[in-house]
């Protein structure tokens, strides 16, 4: 609840300052102990001007989820229900003697809407105008986030055509973005991380937020949508025969190749994708399986390590997705175990969006992904799949042996406290180590 709450004052003051000016006069009286609290959050996303923008996209992409909660918003309601935060609002507004701006119509006509609900018709008529009055480029956005949060609600507000779930632009690039790719490429970006260098990041909004999307389905890893509950959404990870992780214990197979990986300095892009920090790698980066080129696309992280050995997870690990021309995915990984401060991990997490959103692409740092690489490429090796859903089998899985070091520090800043798969059952699979 508190989240909705937060939506609803988090667009409303962006859209009107003067309610932001409002909450702050009136901390400590009537029923505002919940936006008190509330107002914090708005001053500090107030402060980010430009994330803010990022979270109210984010949170349009949560809200749907949300609607069957509507009743939860009955708190909400009470606040603004006996006019007081109208009336204080208005009487701020009518001291100041030179006009309303456009976006405090909007912010005040909000809660006009909050406060009168939709049985008054002229209250819907002043909302439907302070919009249209907005400036709408720079608007939009939060425009349409206010609807959506409106309509999330369960407020009868109309929520305009450009920003219905279905219609809006960010979605409709998604889509569009989803047919283009081919079903594997799909698969890849989606699953494991999300392993595609162009859709990457849309493909991963689609998937784990997107309520517009038949196949969008948000997934986590705990409560309701954890990983036990996975193959309820996607058959393959509760029916597959050969999911990973694996616990990775003898007896071993031995096999003869030898994999190289041939990784070269590129620009940094990286991004928060609500799952994990994802780094995705320009063109250029290859690994030889067994003399097979593959490219690497991105690399991420899991805290603690997917893999175990003897049982055991170690404090991290890196997933480095490579693809074949032919399509082959191959995930090599390398385990992070807490020791000496990674110079490597710390250009990342310095760079790393602490909050799920777009790439960042941080001027001029460049970063080479053989930095996170051990020397020794001693590896064991079994056939997997992706370890998020959809959990797509016929990946090959390659851990190294040597483990690299990582701070404690290090581990406790990566902003994902447990994005982990469990061990899944091996089902008679081998084990093979060179
Ligand atoms: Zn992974």
């Amino acid at each position: 609840m508190i989240k909705i709450i937060a939506i609803i004052l988090l667009t409303i003051s962006t859209a009107g300052a003067g309610y932001f000016g409002w909450t702050q006069k009136k901390l400590g009286t009537a029923a505002t102990e919940q936006v008190a609290e509330l107002t914090q959050k708005v001053e500090e996303a107030d402060k980010k001007v430009e994330s803010t923008e990022e979270e109210l996209a984010a949170s349009k992409e949560m809200l749907p989820p949300l609607m069957t909660k509507a009743q939860e918003l009955e708190a909400v309601k009470a606040a603004f229900s006996s006019g007081t935060v109208l009336k204080d609002l208005e009487a701020i507004y009518a001291k100041e003697k030179k006009g309303i701006s456009p976006e405090r119509q909007l912010g005040l006509a909000g809660v006009r809407l909050l406060t009168n609900g939709t049985k008054d018709p002229a209250t819907v008529e002043a909302f439907q105008k302070a919009l249209e009055m907005t400036d709408w480029k720079g608007q939009q956005k939060v425009i349409c986030a206010a609807q959506n949060a409106l309509a999330a609600a369960g407020e009868k507000v109309k929520v305009m055509s450009e920003c219905a779930p279905e219609a809006s632009a960010g979605k409709d690039d998604k889509k569009a973005d989803s047919k283009e790719a081919p079903a594997e490429k799909a698969d890849a970006k989606d699953s494991h991380g999300k392993d595609d260098k162009k859709g990457d990041k849309k493909g991963d909004k689609k998937d784990a937020h997107g309520p517009a999307d038949a196949h969008a389905v948000h997934w986590d890893y705990e409560g309701a949508m954890g990983p036990e509950n996975w193959g309820k959404e996607f058959p393959t990870c509760g029916k597959g025969k050969s999911q990973a992780p694996l616990n990775i214990k003898g007896p071993f197979e031995k096999v003869r190749f030898s994999i190289a990986p041939d990784y070269k300095q590129g620009q940094l892009k990286i991004v928060n994708n609500g799952h994990t920090i994802q780094v995705n790698v320009p063109n250029g980066s290859k690994i030889r399986i067994d003399g097979k080129p593959f490219d690497l696309l991105q690399f991420h992280f899991h805290r603690p390590s997917e893999e175990h050995i003897d049982g055991k997870p170690s404090a991290m690990v890196v997933h480095f997705v490579h693809k074949s021309p032919e399509g082959e995915l191959a995930v090599l990984a390398v385990m992070l175990r807490e020791g000496n401060e990674n110079p490597g991990i710390k250009t990342l997490w310095t760079h790393a969006p602490k909050a799920e959103g777009p790439e960042a692409v941080p001027d001029g740092v460049m970063f080479n992904p053989a930095n996170l690489l051990p020397k020794e490429m001693d590896f064991f090796h079994y056939d997997g799949s992706l370890t998020t859903p959809p959990c797509t089998e016929k990946v090959k899985f390659y851990i190294l042996k040597t483990q690299v070091n990582i701070a404690k520090e290090q581990v406790t800043d990566f902003p994902f406290k447990m994005n982990a798969r469990p061990v899944q059952p091996a089902n008679g699979r081998p084990i093979y180590t060179n």
